[in-house]
């Protein structure tokens, strides 16, 4: 959904989104949002201030997630407030670069024009909610690094055959 700031003015305006299942398609390969179980139901408030505007919104959804250690999926439901600025940027290239500068660390995102996608916004903000390392639970035992079981399900003999490495340098030595 493209929303044309320009015609927000003195009232705030509120914006549904009901996204099915299959909206999420991954930007980069690993993604750890692997899709979705369930659909994104999201509002958002656009409020103008000034030469900036203020976006409120809540998301709900339920995630599907690859666990960064057995890279399993597993399913985690968001349910997020947020908050953020935008800002128009209409100024001479040199004089954006200035602005930019300064303003990113405000958290302000700037725009090119007056044009702002709301699901790439939302498409962010899924992003933003992650944790730095997602597991499927905080005890994930991960995959063999020989043989690659998943330890989770199944204990793989590679430790038994091999030794402990700090025993391997003592069967050496003896
Ligand atoms: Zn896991
Ligand atoms: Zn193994």
């Amino acid at each position: 959904m493209i929303i044309d700031l320009s015609q927000i003015q003195d009232k705030p305006k509120t914006y549904h989104l009901h996204l099915a299942e299959d909206w999420w398609v991954s930007d980069v390969p690993h993604d750890q949002v692997q899709g979705l179980n369930g659909p994104v139901v999201a509002t958002l408030t656009i409020e103008r201030i000034g030469k900036r505007f203020m976006v409120r919104g809540n998301i709900v959804t339920v995630l599907m997630l690859q666990c960064d250690r057995c890279l399993g999926l597993y399913e985690k439901e968001l349910k997020g407030k947020f908050q953020l600025f935008l800002e128009p940027v209409v100024e001479s290239i040199e004089a954006e670069e200035d602005v930019q500068l300064g303003e990113e660390e405000m958290g302000i995102d700037l725009l090119p024009g007056h044009e702002v996608n709301l699901e790439s916004i939302i498409k962010e903000q899924i992003y933003l909610s992650l944790p730095m390392k997602t597991l499927c639970k905080h005890d994930c035992m991960g995959l063999c690094p020989i043989c690659g079981t998943d330890l989770n399900k199944q204990i793989c003999t590679c430790h038994v055959r091999r030794g402990h490495p700090a025993f391997q340098v003592l069967k050496n030595l003896l």
